[in-house]
């Protein structure tokens, strides 16, 4: 029955010149989500507005659940595009499309007619009046509300006329690109894939780093987290993920440093390298995961050391969340059932049974000069050595 969507997006991001940048950026990013459906879609804008067009025989659900995932879109309206038959006939099909599309007739409503086109022989009052008077007489259980109506008919006449009345809630924020770019420290757990989800809804373009400890950690554990970067890229675009060697590091680390101070050492190890990678890759920003007192390396004094070795920021988005709250962003996005899977991530192998919860930079300082003699070689190859992979 549709053959047309209208994409409404909050205008109130977009004043002045940097309106046609996010308009822009949005149609790239709805194209880009349509690729993958089955069907012949053309994208355009007007005057405020996107329209997705199709051509031919298209899959209906397809297109709407990518574009649920395209961020910028506040909602998404199907839409019934009529030739001009008269307004008899207009009449009829708007009747048939009513009926077709609410089951349960009790509704209150209200026409919403614009007459884009000024040669049609009503005008928009004329429409809104005989329409309604149509509508009454067909559907018993309506009723109109002008103020607040349960539904909203929109016609409107162009060329073509255009129907809609339903509305469909869109993922919100802003369109992948009009953001900058950031380095997503991404690990095999619920809480980093919420973070990067979190970031591009924002409309930031993400790199990925994943530090893995073979043998430590199976190759499984690299699938995960390689299909935890894919599901994230459907809603932030192409991720470019750096996959990188740790296990010389972490044993370096834990031969030469205090085992209670190693989970911290090895974070602050992590934070270099994933800062080092961002800038080679124009990142002006990281992102983890981390919330405050979650566990011991996310207490306000862990993160103050961790945090100490970047001179990037360093963005938390689930900074003040619940367990809970960060668990419902992941099964909405479709993450959980991937990221609950149990395999070993490479901060759990070597994990002391009491992680300094209070840790003293200067002592932490202190101690990581107990690695200066090879340290620096490890982190080159880790860098050099790191596996790319596209998503
Ligand atoms: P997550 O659920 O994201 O794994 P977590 O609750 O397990 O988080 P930590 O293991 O302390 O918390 O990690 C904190 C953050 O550090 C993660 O959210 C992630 O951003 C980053 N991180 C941890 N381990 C890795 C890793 N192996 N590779 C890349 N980033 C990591
Ligand atoms: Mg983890």
């Amino acid at each position: 029955m549709f053959q047309a969507f209208l994409i409404k997006y909050a205008e109130i991001a977009i004043k002045g010149k940097n309106r046609y940048l996010f308009e822009d950026a949005l149609v790239r990013q709805i194209n880009r989500a349509l690729r993958k459906v089955d069907g012949s879609f053309h994208v355009f804008k007007t005057q405020g507005r996107i329209h997705v067009e199709t051509e031919g025989d298209f899959d209906y659900e397809e297109t709407v659940e990518a574009l649920t995932k395209v961020f910028g879109i506040t909602a998404i309206c199907p839409v019934v595009v009529l030739e001009d038959e008269g307004f008899e006939q207009l009449k009829k099909d708007v009747i048939h499309y009513l009926d077709q599309t609410y089951q349960d007739k009790h509704l209150t409503f209200k026409v919403n007619a614009r007459r884009a086109r000024k040669n049609y022989p009503f005008e928009s009052m004329q429409i809104n009046a005989l329409m309604g008077e149509a509508l009454l007489n067909t559907f018993s259980d309506m009723k109109v509300d002008v103020h607040h109506p349960e539904m909203m008919l929109n016609i409107e006449i162009r060329e073509k006329i255009y129907v809609y009345s339903m509305s469909i809630k869109g993922a919100g924020g802003m369109p992948i690109g009009t953001g900058g770019k950031a380095m997503l420290l991404l690990s095999g757990g619920i809480d980093s894939p919420v973070a990067g989800y979190m970031i591009s809804k924002r409309g930031v373009v993400l790199d990925a780093v994943y530090f893995h400890a073979p043998p430590y950690t199976s190759e499984r554990a690299k699938q995960k987290v390689v299909d935890l970067a894919e599901i994230v890229s459907q809603y932030a675009g192409n991720i470019r993920l750096h996959v990188v060697n740790f296990t010389d590091i972490q044993k370096y680390i834990y031969d030469k440093c205090p085992h209670d101070e190693l989970t911290i050492i090895m974070r602050r190890y992590m934070m270099r390298i994933a800062e080092a990678i961002a800038i080679e890759n124009g990142c002006i920003g990281l992102v983890t995961g981390e919330s405050i007192g979650q566990v011991a390396s996310q207490t306000m004094q862990s993160l103050l050391v961790t945090n100490e070795v970047c001179s990037l920021p360093v963005y938390r988005p689930l900074i003040g969340f619940d367990k809970q709250e960060i668990v419902e962003i992941s099964e909405k996005i479709g993450a959980f059932e991937t990221s609950i899977l149990p395999f070993e991530d490479c901060c759990t192998i070597w994990v002391a049974k009491h992680p300094v919860t209070k840790p003293n930079l200067g002592i932490i300082k202190k101690h990581e000069l107990n690695l200066s003699e090879e340290i620096e070689a490890l982190f080159k190859t880790a860098i050099e050595q790191r596996e790319i992979i596209e998503l």
